[in-house]
This record gives C-alpha cells, structure tokens and sequence, in this order.
C-alpha cells in the first residue's frame, strides 16, 4: 500500500494540519476539511495553555483518585466539575477512566506508552514551526512546577514514574523559587524545572500556520463538516460531507473530541468524551512569572502568550452539547490573581478574555492512531486528551506512515483504536 494516494484529513486542528504537512512531505495528495478556520476558536487547539510538555505522560485518572474525586467536586473552586444532567451519559466512560488508573501498573504503562509519542516533541515542533516561517512561535527553555511544598512533590506517583521513564528536572527550594519567580504568592515554596520541555506562544496562530503552509505545500481546504464516508467493499471511496462528497482514497479522521460521530458511523464504537476545560487571558498584565508554570494545587497552566497571560486548565464533565459556565473561567481568573499578588484586583472586563473548550479524550489518556476496522484506508488521529498540542508532531508523522504502509517510528498498539473494543 505504498505509493501517492488523495487523502482527505477530516479536522484542522493541531492533529490534522500537523498531519496534512507529513502526508505533502510522503508525496501524497491532500484535502483538509474543516467547517470553521484553522486554527480557530473552535478548535481545543486554539485555546490550550500551550505546554509542549514532553513530561507530560501522567494519565488523569492515578490510583485512589476515586477518594478524591468527592472533595473536588464539593470544592466550588476545585479543578473537576459534573453536569449533573449529563452524569447517566458520561458514566461508562468515567467507569472505564477509574479503572484505566486503577493500579500503578496500568499508569506506568501509560507513562511508557505516552513518553514514546511525547519525546522530542518540542524539537520536532521547533522543526515545523520553522518549515512554516514562524519560529519564534515556539520556544525550548523548559516550563516549571510550583508547589506549597516539597512533600507534595515527594509523594506523588506521578513524579515517580517520569523518573522511571526518564524525565529530568532540576528542584528548586523556596529561595531559589524567588530568585527566579519574584512575583510570585511566597506560599509556594518547592518548584522543579523540566529543561526539555517547551511552550508555544500562540497555538491558534501556530496552527493557523502550519495550514498555510501546507496549503502553500498544495494541500486544499474545503470549509465543510464530514459526516461520514462512502467504502466500496474495505476500499475507501469518498468522504461524505454535508455540501457533497469528496472522492479520496484515503481519509484521517482528526476532528478532535467530535470524531466520535465520525467514527460510530463505521460501526466503531469508542469511548471518547469531551473534558471540557477553559482559559482567561489577561492582556497586558501588570505582573506575571518569568516561566512558563504549572500550579500544582490549582491544577491550571499559566503561560505567557503573544495576547497576554493565559490560565488554563479545569475538567468539566458535561457534553459537547451544553453551553460553556464561565464561572470555570472566572475560577481560573481567581486563581491567577491570588497567584500573582501584584495583579490589580480591578482589571477592566474589557482586558480579560474567556474561552471554552473540549479536550478529545480517551479513558485511560491514550490518543487512538491506527486503522479502522471497516477499512485500513480510514486512519484514526484523535483522542490526544491533555498533551494533543505536544503530541501531533509525532501524531502526524506516525499518520503519514501508515498511509504510505511503512512500519511506524513507534509501536502503535498501546494506542490501538480498539483497545476498548
Ligand atoms: C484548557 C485546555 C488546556 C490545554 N492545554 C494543553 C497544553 O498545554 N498542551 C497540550 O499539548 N495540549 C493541551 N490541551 C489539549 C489540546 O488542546 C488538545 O488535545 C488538542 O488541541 C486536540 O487537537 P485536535 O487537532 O485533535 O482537535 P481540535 O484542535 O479540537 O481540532 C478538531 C478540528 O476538527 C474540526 N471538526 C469537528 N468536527 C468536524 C467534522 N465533522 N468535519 C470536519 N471537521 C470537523 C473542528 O472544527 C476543529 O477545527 C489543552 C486543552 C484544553 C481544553
């Protein structure tokens, strides 16, 4: 199955454009197919907090995590929200996510699995974001952790196994903190610097630029939703949209956390929910950090993007359907301001920004990338959770080789589409 074959790539968010380009490079031709622009608010890949964290190879859902789940939830500022209404929905999906984490066994699986897709990301993205004329995009100085203190650090299985799977970081006690974050609320006093990792500094331009590029590569752009496709036998024939169909021998379902109906449109059934989550922006802020930094308490990423300082983070289980509660952001505004003491308390409306999102999520935090079932022509790119923005770089490259029927730079099976089949 080798030679140059018309792939259309369903989504252009960070996953399907990183996609798009490794397929241009394979000598294929592509149609990338998206309803709303690259790189637009629609996209998680437009709002994310722009870790390129190759350290992140944690899962969500760690052993014990049940115990803490009832705390969360009855904290009105906690990092985990339910719609209630949608419970009966999300309730397969939360099952076989507790018992993803179940055993720290099943973590570290994940972390080894993760760590393959993960390593080198934020070179790989350098690589790209120099090929598409933006490098200053993205930058390789590393992100830090910061935490209330040292103990909450040294009990985490989480840290543990980075370690296992050959993270290295750098601690820092509470006066070489303030050193190097002066701003920062003295209650945090233990940070840990990952040097490998990276940031971007505007993933919804950095998306929207790597489309033009691969629109400049030759790649076309159908402003369409697909809704399904149309086999000949296990062959692929078209992609079918709603203004018509797209004759293609080969399509790459990445529309993030709605590939679900994509996907249950070929008989496959996945486990795939949407942990909606959310970023306030700060333009112009009068303080900030120096780093890139991960509040552990707060569970939320601040960054500082190209538009201003950006908190993100939160999980809120509730539908891809539901209306966006922006009291979640106005949590992370909160949060923001407690964490840098210097922010005035009376920042105008006017230069704070909100926006909502769905991370594309499996239960045990592994993306799927790999055929379908029905038709090894229709590859699956999705599912990338937390880590989607670091993990399409080698995502796109692995998609690229399974349409040309080489054997992948990874194993592909603890990512393998029917895991939960
Ligand atoms: C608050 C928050 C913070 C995050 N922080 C980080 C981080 O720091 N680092 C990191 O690596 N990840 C982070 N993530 C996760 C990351 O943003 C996602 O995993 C990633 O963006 C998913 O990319 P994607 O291309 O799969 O999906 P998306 O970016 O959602 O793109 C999917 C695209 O598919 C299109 N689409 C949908 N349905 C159809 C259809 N039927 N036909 C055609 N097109 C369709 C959509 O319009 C969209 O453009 C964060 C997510 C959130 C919400």
């Amino acid at each position: 199955m080798t030679g140059s074959r018309h792939v259309a790539i369903i989504g252009a968010g960070a996953v399907g454009v990183v996609s798009a380009i490794e397929a241009l490079r394979d000598g294929h031709r592509v149609t990338l197919i998206d309803p709303g622009d690259p790189g637009g608010e629609q996209a998680a890949s437009y709002g994310n907090a722009g870790w390129l964290s190759s350290h992140s190879v944690i899962p969500p859902a760690e052993p014990g995590i049940w115990k803490k789940v009832p705390g969360y939830l009855l904290d009105p500022l906690g990092p985990l929200a339910i719609r209630w209404s949608y419970l009966p929905k999300a309730l397969p999906w939360l099952i076989k996510y507790l018992l993803s984490g179940w055993t720290e066994a099943r973590v570290e699986t994940t972390a080894f699995a993760l760590r393959s897709l993960l390593k080198d990301a934020p070179l790989l993205h350098r690589k790209l974001a120099e090929e598409a004329g933006v490098p200053e995009l993205i930058e390789r100085n590393g992100v830090m952790h910061v935490f209330p203190a040292r103990g909450n650090f040294d009990n985490d299985l989480g840290w543990r196994l980075r370690r296992k799977v050959g993270v290295e970081w750098l601690e820092l006690d509470a006066n070489e903190m303030r050193q190097r974050e002066p701003e920062l609320d003295p209650r945090y006093t233990f940070g840990v610097v990952v040097e490998e990792a990276g940031r971007c500094r505007d993933p919804g331009a950095y998306v929207a630029a790597l489309a033009a590029h691969a629109l400049a590569s030759g790649a076309t752009l159908v402003h369409a939703k697909a809704t399904g496709f149309r086999l000949d036998g296990d062959r692929l024939a078209a992609v079918v949209t709603e203004t018509g169909e797209i004759p293609c021998d080969a399509a790459v379902v990445a529309a993030g956390a709605h590939s679900k109906r994509l996907t249950a449109s070929l008989g496959d059934s996945l486990p795939l929910e949407t942990e909606r989550g959310y970023h306030v922006m700060i333009e112009n802020p009068e303080s900030g950090p120096r780093s890139s930094m991960m509040v552990s308490d707060a569970k939320m990423v601040v960054n500082w993007t190209d538009k201003g300082l950006r908190a993100a983070g939160t999980v809120e289980i509730g539908g891809l359907e539901a209306a966006p509660n922006w009291k979640r952001a106005e949590i992370l505004r909160d949060h923001l301001l407690r964490l840098f003491p210097k922010l005035p308390r009376d920042i105008p409306p006017s230069r704070i920004r909100s926006w909502f999102g769905h991370r594309p999520s499996m239960p045990d935090g592994r993306p799927c990338i790999g055929p379908s079932r029905v038709s090894r022509d229709i590859i699956y790119a999705f599912g990338h959770g937390h880590v989607g923005l670091v993990g399409s770089a080698r995502t796109g490259r692995l998609v690229a080789q399974l349409l040309g029927g080489k054997t992948p730079e990874i194993p592909l099976a603890p990512f393998a589409p029917d895991r939960f089949l």
